[in-house]
């Protein structure tokens, strides 16, 4: 590990003020501290922000949820309010990492974590993302796990998070403060594709920070749920995932939320499917030819062509787990 120093404040100015020198937020640092041990990161200075005041989930005036960014995930995963009304959100939460490492990890650093490419974390090995220019070992290497969707000649990592999974499904916004003041970005516009620099990936500028993900109200009821496809049970990253979310009044669809993880190099969403459901009565029959196109344009590498068929069949099955079957 490199030398750095290492800061903690309670106040967000001050965190701010030290964002803007350089330093280096960490909270939980479930992702950052691996990363410091395998010197694929080296920041200069720690911020410490745990003690920041961000730590509230609340419902917003228009009946959203406002999620801080400092909430630990078992926290967000059991709240009460997120349960009942979000469950896609704490079934998400609930199949990522393990019990330690949600107790200990926030919302705000879990979908700022990086890949579990294995190629990025071996220092040894060509990484465009860790190294711009490098090259990418995953490329011609085992790239089993990797993306089918949204990747480049750069980079085909995928995005680990399940939690950010949910969040894009359900058109999450995410709140931001920095040296210019607070904004708030779509979900689908803050974590960036690696185009041809997959060492960027949020739209973060300089010095800000994450104070809390916001889910907007959705028409009542909601029904939503999450499936994660994986090698082992527990403690493992998704092959392929689905978050779903459907209202569904007088026997039709009004309302279709579906995105994918575990395939692309962001959460995909997939509004093909979405707009396949919509208006339509739920019946296997419409399970099936939805989940058809949940892999359009899929280019999988030369280890994951099994993720295409696997996808598609990981959303039919949540769409019949959430929607029901006739
Ligand atoms: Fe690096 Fe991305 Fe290639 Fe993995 S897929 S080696 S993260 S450039």
């Amino acid at each position: 590990m490199h030398p750095f120093s290492y800061t903690k404040v309670s106040d967000t100015q001050d965190a701010l003020d030290a964002g803007r020198r350089g330093g280096r937020y960490i909270a939980g640092g479930t992702t950052l501290v691996d990363l410091m041990r395998e010197t694929v990161e080296r920041p200069g200075t720690l911020v410490d922000i745990s003690a920041l005041p961000l730590r509230a989930i609340a419902v917003t005036e228009r009946g959203g949820l406002r999620i801080g960014a400092l909430v630990r995930m078992a926290d967000a995963a059991a709240h009460p309010k997120v349960r009942t009304t979000y469950p896609v959100i704490s079934q998400a939460l609930e199949l990522s990492a393990s019990a330690q490492l949600r107790n200990m990890a926030t919302i705000g650093g879990n979908i700022m974590q990086r890949t579990r490419c294995t190629y990025f974390r071996d220092v040894t090995a060509a990484c465009n993302k860790r190294e711009a220019g490098s090259g990418c070992a995953a490329r011609d290497g085992f790239n089993r796990t990797h993306a089918i969707l949204g990747a480049s000649e750069s980079c085909v990592a995928t995005h680990p998070s399940d939690a950010a999974v949910a969040f894009a499904a359900l058109e999450a916004t995410v709140h931001l403060v920095g040296p210019g003041g607070e904004r708030r970005v779509p979900f689908a516009d803050f974590l960036l594709r690696p185009g041809s620099t997959p060492h960027r990936e949020q739209s973060l500028q300089k010095g800000e920070l994450i104070i809390a993900v916001e889910i907007p109200a959705h028409s009542r009821p909601l029904k939503s749920g999450y499936l994660k496809v994986r090698d082992r049970q527990s403690y493992e990253f998704a092959l392929t995932s689905a978050a779903v979310a459907l209202h569904v009044r007088g026997g039709v669809i009004r309302e279709a939320k579906v995105a994918a993880g575990g395939v692309g190099t962001v959460p995909w969403k997939l509004p093909a499917v979405e707009r396949h459901l919509v208006g339509e009565r739920p019946s296997s029959a419409l399970w099936a030819e939805a989940a058809k196109q949940a892999a359009d344009g899929a280019r999988p590498l030369e280890h994951n062509r099994f993720k295409v068929e696997l996808l598609k069949r990981t959303v039919e099955r949540q769409l019949r787990t959430v929607g029901g079957t006739k």
